[in-house]
């Protein structure tokens, strides 16, 4: 037959392709496939005789129930492919069971039976000696689920990322590989976490979210060297007065972000800390029951201590990043004196509001061995509560006059980063801007500075079709370049792109 050339190209062209997979290797197919979510892998076997069974060597298996109406054909699903999997390891074991949930809503109440399997599975992984367990839910399921017995002694785990799962009241573990561990909307108590920690002793990360329950962390592994808390769960918490207190000797790094609410998390022995990340926030009585209360200023008296007992145990950090809230919090220390700081790497990592100006100069005046500087500039929609007590001091005029009288022998790198997920139009036009004031004050002071760097994202805003963020950062570079600077070597550089610590 005489084809038209181009078709007849065309033809060739698809044949040759379609010789090139087949020429592939199983191990190079299988290993293509564990990159796939383990449904478009078992698709894969349509394919031809060939590749039939290749997708059940995959060990890397990534199980997600996308839909409520899908769980019927989806638990049928997961036990085939767990029946029918013939690799001797399971790498990782990836399950989203949300829509799995015993309670869809709160109104709606779903069969018992269908958190069953959640079980069966995890104990076939485990069987399978699985190495990096994820298991997925969404916390606003108010069930959790029980891990199954054999969970607690498998010992080729490696990582373990756990939410909305119920430890057993007496249990031992044998983790002894485990080097990660996330426990997320998980009920805790301090006997559970004594456990845990007694059977992981090659753990190295531990990072809690959506916390509750827990009192008195103590942990003695020279391993452990990562600590993280986020969100704490108040209303979970039945304590008037909720504390933890942390005792970690070697932990070299720590992050305490978003809501801790009234939570009065304690370092009690962080002496070995490196780096630490301080990004969170905290409210008193009458911001939590949305009522004002006379026992308010007593209340921020107790956060003032915390805050400033914070910098004390961490005074030996060398990289410390400090948020919005907690630079707030420094503008009540008027009359006290901060620790001095041995912090060389500070990240001021702020929300765009107009009163974080003097308390983060009260911070940079504690960190006098400071050698770069970054200040990530964030306007997210998250909700700042503030009591009447805290609107009253941020109001408040301040005497700067300190200001004058300290500098940055060592400061040599300054980098301002805008990286607004709100528009900035309304900000462009801004004269009394806290960042403008904050970097005047810096260029004025920083002796031995080089480059202060302004970047912004390339990106065109969505709301004001135009690059707000952009235009906002060459305002301030503009306006900065006018300023009196105390280094007579220093670069002010304005540029779009990402940001880079
Ligand atoms: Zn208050
Ligand atoms: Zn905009």
């Amino acid at each position: 037959m005489n084809l038209w050339p181009p078709f007849a190209k065309k033809r060739r062209s698809k044949r040759v392709e379609k010789d090139r997979i087949s020429k592939l290797p199983d191990a190079l197919i299988i290993q293509i496939l564990s990159l796939l979510p383990t449904k478009d892998a078992f698709t894969t076997s349509i394919l031809s005789k060939r590749w039939q069974y290749l997708w059940s060597s995959v060990d890397n298996l990534f199980i997600q129930c996308e839909d409520k109406s899908q769980r019927g054909n989806f638990i049928s699903f997961v036990d085939y492919a767990l029946d029918n999997s013939t690799c001797s390891k399971i790498k990782k074991f990836h399950l989203d069971f949300t829509h799995l949930s015993k309670y869809e809503s709160q109104l709606e109440f779903v069969d018992d039976e269908l958190l069953f399997p959640i079980s069966r599975w995890l104990s076939t992984a485990v069987k399978k000696n699985v190495e990096n367990v994820v298991l997925l839910s969404d916390s606003y399921n108010y069930e959790s689920i029980d891990l199954p017995d054999t969970i607690y002694k498998c010992s080729t785990l490696i990582t373990l990322d756990l939410t909305c799962c119920t430890f057993k009241e007496e249990f031992s573990i044998d983790w002894k590989f485990l080097k990660t561990l996330k426990l997320n909307d998980i009920k805790l108590n301090d006997d559970i976490i004594v456990n845990i920690l007694s059977g992981c002793p090659a753990l190295e990360i531990l990072e809690f979210s959506k916390f509750y329950g827990l009192r008195h962390l103590e942990i003695n592994s020279s391993n452990l060297k990562r600590l993280k808390f986020e969100d704490y769960l108040s209303y979970y918490d039945d304590s008037d007065d909720p504390s933890l207190d942390i005792i970690a000797p070697n932990i070299q790094h720590l992050e305490i972000s978003e809501d801790m609410y009234d939570l009065k998390c304690r370092l009690v022995n962080v002496s070995s800390m490196v780096s630490a990340k301080l990004n969170f926030r905290m409210s008193c009585t009458s911001i939590a029951q949305g009522a004002s209360s006379v026992t308010c200023p007593d209340e921020h008296q107790v956060i003032r201590k915390l805050i400033q007992d914070y910098l004390q145990k961490l005074s030996n950090a060398t990289e410390l990043t400090i948020g919005t809230w907690y630079t707030e919090v420094l503008m009540q220390f008027e009359e006290i004196s901060l620790p001095e700081l041995k912090c060389k790497c500070l990240t001021l990592d702020l929300r765009i509001t107009k009163f974080y100006f003097y308390g983060a100069a009260i911070l940079l005046k504690a960190t006098p061995h400071v050698e770069t500087l970054n200040i990530t500039m964030t306007t997210t929609l998250m909700d700042l509560r503030r009591c009447a007590f805290e609107l009253g001091y941020l109001a408040k005029e301040h005497d700067i006059h300190f200001l004058s009288s300290f500098g940055f022998p060592y400061l040599k790198n300054v980098k301002v980063f805008s990286s607004s997920k709100m528009c900035l139009k309304g900000n462009i036009e801004w004269d009394n801007d806290d960042l403008l004031k904050l970097s005047e004050f810096i260029l004025k002071n920083a002796t031995v500075l080089e480059k202060f760097t302004i970047i912004s994202k390339r990106k065109t805003c969505k709301i004001c079709s135009m690059k707000c963020a952009s235009r906002y950062s060459l305002r301030l570079a503009e306006k900065l370049v006018g300023c009196s600077r105390s280094s007579t070597t220093c670069v002010i550089i304005c540029q779009e792109g990402a940001f880079r610590v």
